[in-house]
């Protein structure tokens, strides 16, 4: 069963440790992170962008794959299934096709429908996810110039009664460039200071060297977005298994075995950022 991503949060922010939030893209992706979340006793997020909803063919496919896969694998520990940078239509679909969690970035419509949206997910007993500003870099077409938020912007939205909120502190999606600066760690201060007890969301959490990654957590970060690093880490293994010739040999064209390599790549960066996150044993 899905659960809301509410009380994992608070007990990883009580904690001192963030829930890992992987973004998947196909059942390898999805039996991976929940393989992992089951063999770390860790809760996790599954988290699903309005394009990867559509690419695994429409998000009742997503749910009914997720929720089986919880059953046929016995996943023990909390999964919530959250829509990643949802639209004002993709957090009414997902919600109404069984999501238990939502991200609703309301930057681009009146405050009106975020305070609609908190309501529904309210009233199903779904957590929400707001987005202060924008993050940098690229997600699924969406470009943002990469900000820091502003604590009082941030302080609007924390009020409204979001369970987290996602805000700019020099954080990119995507890979980081050679010149970046790094986390705003005074900025970040500054939001918890203006937000309270709201757990806060790190995106962009690929490549953001460890230190970073603690700092962030014992100032109040509770949930990281790792994308990118999966896609890196299942790219690079396939790659090593093509070139290899591998699908050339006996059966290695079979897709049961030439995507098994980066299937345990997935599980190998995903159980990687459980131990970095702190969240291992905490089901
Ligand atoms: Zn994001």
């Amino acid at each position: 069963m899905l659960v809301s991503a509410k009380e994992m949060l608070i007990k990883a922010r009580e904690g001192k440790y963030a829930i890992g939030h992987f973004n998947i893209n196909n059942l390898e992706w999805a039996k991976a992170v929940l393989l992992t979340a089951k063999e770390t006793n860790s809760p996790v997020i599954l988290g699903v962008s309005e394009g990867a909803g559509k690419y695994m063919g429409g998000y009742k496919t997503v749910v009914a794959m997720v929720t089986a896969l919880i059953e046929d694998l016995s996943i023990n520990v909390p999964v919530a299934l959250h829509l990643d940078h949802g639209s004002y239509e993709g957090a009414l679909k997902t919600i109404e096709a069984g999501f238990s969690s939502v991200m609703f970035d309301g930057s681009h419509y009146s405050i009106e429908k975020t305070k609609e949206i908190i309501r529904i997910a309210r009233e199903k007993g779904i957590s929400i996810e707001a987005e202060v500003g924008s993050i940098g870099g690229e997600e699924d077409g969406v470009i943002g110039a990469g900000e820091v938020a502003d604590p009082s912007e941030c302080k609007l939205i924390a009020e409204l009664g979001v369970d987290m909120l996602a805000a700019g502190i020099g954080n990119i999606h995507g890979k980081y460039p050679a010149n970046w600066k790094g986390l705003d760690f005074e900025a970040l201060t500054a939001i918890k200071k203006a937000t309270g007890d709201v757990p806060l969301v790190l995106h962009g959490g690929t490549g953001i060297p460890e230190d970073m990654i603690k700092r962030a957590i014992s100032l109040g970060v509770a949930k990281i977005n790792v994308n990118t690093e999966c896609q890196l880490s299942f790219a690079a293994a396939t790659r090593k298994y093509i070139e290899a010739g591998k699908d050339l040999e006996s059966k290695g064209f079979d897709p049961r075995k030439l995507l098994a390599p980066g299937f345990e790549a997935i599980k190998a960066t995903v159980k990687e950022k459980i131990e970095l996150f702190g969240s291992a044993n905490k089901a």
